[in-house]
């Protein structure tokens, strides 16, 4: 970790909280083994609130709406709400809510897709984005708020992995989000170990970012290939015994890689890819006016020649499963734009283009495609960063903070796991409301 500078001391000192500059509070993480939620639920709502109940009360704690004590989530099924005049039942319910929520709580509304509807049902459900981006950012102490649109009808089994990941630790980073859930069935997982059985690839996983999904993926039970550029072997190597993985030293722009990755899980694990992750990246950071053509072309390469052509070829010769889960790894950049960044940020913008490209044609085989977009994390890339900007990065979000590699590692297993087969299509933010294209 690089060394603090005397003003970072200062900025992030009680004397700065003095100085009205914001500090952000330790956010609750997930710690395999612990409670899944360290405090009760209240459950509200219209016709899903019952099920939302039955489905939540193996493994949580449940609290009447009324009652006066701390509450650890508050989950509303606002899909009853289908006329503008409704809309009142989100302040009736919220309302009194709001000075129970406890540090680290979580807020979701679950409402209909607006997609799939029409008239005043798709007013009053696009007006819950509205709404749930708001409360989020009104939210204090660690607390996150976050809408789950599900398509009409579907049983609330389809939303278990998504009302999972968001009230656990695991989304600690993750606020004022939207996340889009099918009717389709998911495969019944051991919440424990969701990836069980499962090979998984990380690209880019020598070190930062791509070296924590790595891990994570592993604690989730999955087997997973480590690949990163030759020269970067040993670090790639000690991930990869980390994780009781294999390292495949290979550059992703390399003609063969798709061919390369495929024979490597044939010949050490006899079988296709199940769940690849794309996080490999790079920056070539200028103003367009000063940009010469080999920064331009060298992360258009990596960052999304690469991922397309691998991933496409690898569905062509079998090496993925036909019902793989594929994760991309974009960049609040890509939403946003960001001066200096025209290069990356096309990228970026690319692997969102990507999910929705091939979102339709997963789904048809049983398999998914979502995409995690960080905003400020804490890695060697942001530590490099100047002081000033550094220190504005991390405070200009909802919670005040930049987020860990742990944070979008988290993101990216629940996209990856077969109990998330009704997520499909998504580009979640792990940037902590972050306001740059919120
Ligand atoms: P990082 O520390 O630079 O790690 C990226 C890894 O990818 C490095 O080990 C790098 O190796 C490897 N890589 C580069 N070119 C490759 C190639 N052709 N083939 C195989 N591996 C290659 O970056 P990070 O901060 O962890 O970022 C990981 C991902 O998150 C990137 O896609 C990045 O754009 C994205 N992201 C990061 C942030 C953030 O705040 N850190 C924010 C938004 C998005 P070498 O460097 O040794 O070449």
């Amino acid at each position: 970790m690089a060394k603090k500078s005397m003003l970072e001391r200062v900025i992030n000192s009680d004397f700065g909280a003095k100085l009205g500059i914001p500090q952000g509070t330790k956010l609750r993480r997930y710690t395999p083994g612990e409670p899944f939620l360290d405090g009760p639920v209240v459950v509200g709502g219209g016709d899903l609130a019952d099920d939302i109940r039955s489905l939540l009360q193996v493994d949580y704690q449940l609290l009447d709406a009324e009652a006066d004590s701390k509450r650890a989530a508050i989950v509303f099924d606002a899909t009853g709400i289908t006329r503008p005049e409704q809309l009142h039942e989100l302040y009736d319910f919220f309302h009194p809510q709001m000075r129970k929520l406890g540090a680290s709580g979580r807020v979701i509304v679950i409402g209909n897709n607006p997609d799939d509807l029409e008239g005043d049902a798709r007013i009053v459900a696009r007006s819950l984005e509205g709404f749930s981006r708001s409360i989020s950012k009104e939210l204090r102490k660690g607390a996150t708020g976050q809408l789950v649109y599900v398509e009409p009808g579907a049983p609330i089994t389809a939303s278990e992995s998504t009302l999972r990941f968001l009230l656990s630790g695991k989304s600690a980073f993750v606020s004022g989000q939207v996340i889009r859930v099918s009717a389709t069935e998911n495969e019944n997982v051991d919440w424990e170990r969701p990836l069980a059985g499962q090979l998984a690839v990380v690209t880019g996983a020598a070190r930062g970012i791509g070296a924590t999904i790595a891990e994570v993926l592993g604690r989730d039970g999955a087997d997973v290939i480590c690949i990163d550029i030759p020269p970067a072997g040993e670090a790639l190597a000690e991930v990869a015994n980390k994780v009781k993985g294999t390292a495949l030293p290979l550059d992703v722009t390399a003609d063969n890689a798709a061919e390369v990755i495929t024979e490597h899980a044939q010949q050490r694990y006899g079988k296709a890819v199940d769940i690849i992750v794309h996080n490999a990246g790079v920056t070539r950071d200028k103003l367009l006016a000063n940009m010469n053509e080999g920064q331009w072309q060298m992360v258009q390469n990596i960052n999304l020649v690469a991922p397309v052509r691998i991933t496409e070829q690898m569905l062509e010769n079998g090496g993925l499963a036909a019902d793989a889960n594929i994760v991309g790894i974009s960049s609040m950049a890509g939403i946003s734009g960001n001066r200096g960044q025209t290069n990356y940020a096309t990228t970026k913008a690319g692997m969102i283009g990507l999910v929705d490209a091939l979102a339709e044609k997963m789904a048809a085989a049983g398999g998914t495609v979502n995409a995690v977009a960080p905003g400020f994390i804490e890695t060697a890339m942001t530590a490099a960063m100047p002081t000033g900007p550094r220190e504005i990065g991390r405070r200009i979000s909802s919670l005040s903070q930049g987020g860990q590699p742990v944070d979008v590692a988290e993101t990216v297993a629940f996209f990856a796991s077969s109990g998330s087969r009704a997520v499909n299509g998504n580009t979640v933010r792990v940037c902590g409301q972050n306001i740059m294209g919120a």
